[in-house]
């Protein structure tokens, strides 16, 4: 059976990824340049021969300003409509659009001498050639057939311009998806055989749009044997996105800027365009910067000397672009109250939703995720990248009509174990394999080192002791930590499971209030055949990996007794009688023998003499430990 790809054929940028039995992946382009977005922009130029060269994807993007009226970009605002649908948005284009048979518009742009007249499927061909030709590189054969994504509102005439852009693109399109349906298959929603009815929220905020959609996923049963999602309301607004956050920056650092600098320009609109360019990328980054930090720094130098320079913070931010995320959350109300849902805060009696997902750039903003969360009252999903997880969805689907999701796993039980990693290398589980979902699981940690302000979690899915031979499924950093010696920091770590099979990870220090956390989809590109490999590896090896873990773990401990009773006996030496001083040297010799020959080659050392020794030097260090107490007592007496 041929391959099947899937696409999300975006407004502006298009993606195509593929599913195997290693999960589903974006394909990326090959070389220095991995990157997995293919701008929807397409350039007709005067080519060879009097031909026509076309150019797709970032050149065509990266020149659009030189070549304004013969650059196509939004394209799938145009898709299956007629000049007089299309009207609101010629406006916003900068190449001319001309109205053709039975009144559907075309896109007509100069081409050297002449005027190149194609419809907007042609142009979407271009987009979807270039995924297609991206896609046989990546996979090395032949891709004639591709399940392609369109927004949920997109009518019979918009899906079907969609399906003749495969067709001249030399695809078939074997199934349209429509775009929130992919990103709750992303995310392995409505994969199981099992799955209860549900309802899905998917609230998509990317540059220039905004749609939400409430989905409800019925089921499998006798008439129908596989389970769907049906669209029960969409809502929405063609005009929302970042785009206005990056205005909504601009006016505000120009009206400072005219006032500190005095200059002599009355709105933004009068600046040259390279200077509003500019100007917009710069307040992009500052937006960027702020999804992660807590403050950024404006520097913007006006030439002749003249440098506006502030500072921008989180809260500050926040305030700025509260209406615009409200005007967000009121289509998603919109949309509950359609679909006859409750919100989160649930007053009006009808179930609310049991799953939240997030897609497109701009709900990277930790403002949005904390609103959509408040309105729905669930924490949303975040684990994969909002700017892939339709595509991703679309390959699920792919794979699912390829028949390569026979082996799928049912999402009832947790099939692998999940844990973080430990110091030394180990891994310390928190839910073992076959719990049921939803499940829960918290424990405490420490660090090892003096004076650690950050502390790396690992976390990692599987049955085997050590961190290789388990599956990383992601690492953040728990960072601003105050300076504490090892061992005093109380990290708790909480494991959530949901019902859907979605894993929230979360640390919070308690003397420091810090917290940070991570989600993650555990089971992603898991077969059964792959857990079945797994647990059959970790029975091979279940003696060893025990020994291994065991050492690790000794090595560690050793590593603090030695550490501590080395200082003590520096210090107080004076005090102890000299043979008690000898034979504490020794031990303390034969200890660290163990831990320099374990580092080297855990299996060099018979784990049972190690802990032998650690004992005896445990048992023989109680009357140092009683001459460091009396110690630290008579210091506290002279003090008091
Ligand atoms: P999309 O249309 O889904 O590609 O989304 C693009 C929008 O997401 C643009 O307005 C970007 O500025 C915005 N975006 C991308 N990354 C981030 C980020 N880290 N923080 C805030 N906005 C972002």
């Amino acid at each position: 059976m041929s391959v099947i790809v899937g696409i999300d054929l975006g407004t502006t940028n298009s993606l195509v990824a593929f599913a195997d039995g290693a999960g589903p992946r974006v394909l990326l382009a090959g070389g220095e340049d991995a990157s997995a977005l293919v701008p929807s922009v397409v350039r007709y130029e005067a080519g060879e021969a009097g031909g026509v060269r076309t150019v797709v994807g970032d050149d065509a993007r990266e020149r659009a300003v030189e070549f304004p009226t013969s650059t196509i970009s939004s394209v799938k605002r145009l898709m299956g409509r007629s000049l007089a649908e299309a009207s609101g948005e010629l406006g916003y284009l900068s190449y001319a659009v001309v109205e053709g048979s039975h009144g559907q518009c075309r896109v007509s742009v100069p081409v050297g001498e002449r005027t190149r007249t194609v419809s907007p499927q042609e142009v979407s061909a271009e987009i979807l050639r270039a995924l297609k030709a991206r896609a046989e590189a990546a996979l090395g054969e032949a891709v004639e057939k591709a399940v392609v994504t369109v927004p949920a509102y997109f009518d019979d005439a918009q899906r079907q311009a969609t399906r003749d852009a495969g067709r001249l693109a030399g695809l078939e399109v074997v199934r349209i998806v429509n775009e929130p349906t992919a990103a709750a298959l992303a995310y392995g929603l409505g994969l199981a055989a099992d799955t209860r009815e549900r309802t899905v929220a998917v609230y998509d905020l990317g540059g220039g749009t905004f749609d939400v959609s409430i989905l409800r996923l019925t089921p499998a049963n006798a008439d129908n044997p596989t389970s769907f999602f049906e669209v029960l309301a969409t809502a929405g607004d063609t005009r929302l996105g970042g785009d206005d956050v990056d205005n909504l920056l601009v006016d505000l650092f120009f009206r400072e800027m005219r006032t500190q600098l005095g200059l002599q320009v009355e709105g933004v609109g009068e600046l040259a365009p390279a200077t509003r360019r500019a100007l917009r990328r710069f307040a992009e980054g500052v937006k960027h910067r702020l999804s992660e930090a807590e403050s950024a720094s404006v520097r913007i130098e006006a030439g002749e000397g003249m440098v506006y320079e502030r500072a921008i913070g989180r809260e500050e931010f926040e305030g700025l672009i509260t209406p615009w995320v409200e005007r967000s959350l009121d289509a998603c109300r919109r949309a509950l109250r359609d679909a006859g849902r409750a919100m989160g805060d649930g007053h009006d009696g009808a179930g609310g939703v049991d799953a939240v997902v997030l897609v497109g750039g701009s709900t990277r903003v930790p403002l949005v995720r904390r609103r959509v969360g408040d309105l729905f009252g669930l924490e949303p999903y975040t684990a994969l990248d909002p700017d892939r997880v339709v595509a991703l969805g679309a390959a699920v689907q792919a794979s699912i009509l390829a028949g390569e999701r026979k082996g799928a796993l049912l999402l009832d039980v947790i099939p692998l174990s999940l844990g973080i990693e430990t110091v030394g290398g180990a891994v310390a589980k928190l839910i073992v394999r076959n719990s049921q979902v939803p499940a829960r699981a918290t424990e405490m940690f420490s660090t090892s080192v003096d004076g650690q302000t950050s502390i790396k979690i690992h976390v990692l899915q599987g049955e085997r002791e050590m961190v290789e031979d388990c599956r990383s499924l992601g690492v953040f950093d728990l960072k601003g930590l105050p300076p504490m010696p090892a061992g005093v920091p109380q990290v708790e770590v909480e494991f959530l499971v949901d019902a859907n099979g979605v894993l929230s990870v979360r640390a919070h220090e308690r003397r420091s209030g810090k917290r940070a956390g991570i989600q993650v989809v555990p089971n992603h590109g898991l077969t059964r055949d792959e857990v079945e490999r797994i647990e059959a590896e970790s029975l091979t090896h279940a003696r060893e990996d025990m020994t291994r873990h065991r050492v690790v773990d000794l090595i560690a401990n050793a590593a603090l007794d030695v550490k501590w009773i080395g200082e003590r006996l520096a210090r107080f030496k004076s005090e102890l009688e000299p043979a008690y001083a000898a034979e504490l040297d020794a031990k303390l010799g034969e200890v660290r023998g163990y831990i320099d020959r374990a580092r080297a080659d855990w299996r060099s050392v018979d784990a049972n003499a190690f802990a032998k020794a650690k004992d005896e030097l445990d048992r023989a260090s109680v009357r140092l430990q009683e001459v460091s107490i009396a110690a630290s007592l008579r210091a506290e007496g002279t003090r008091d």
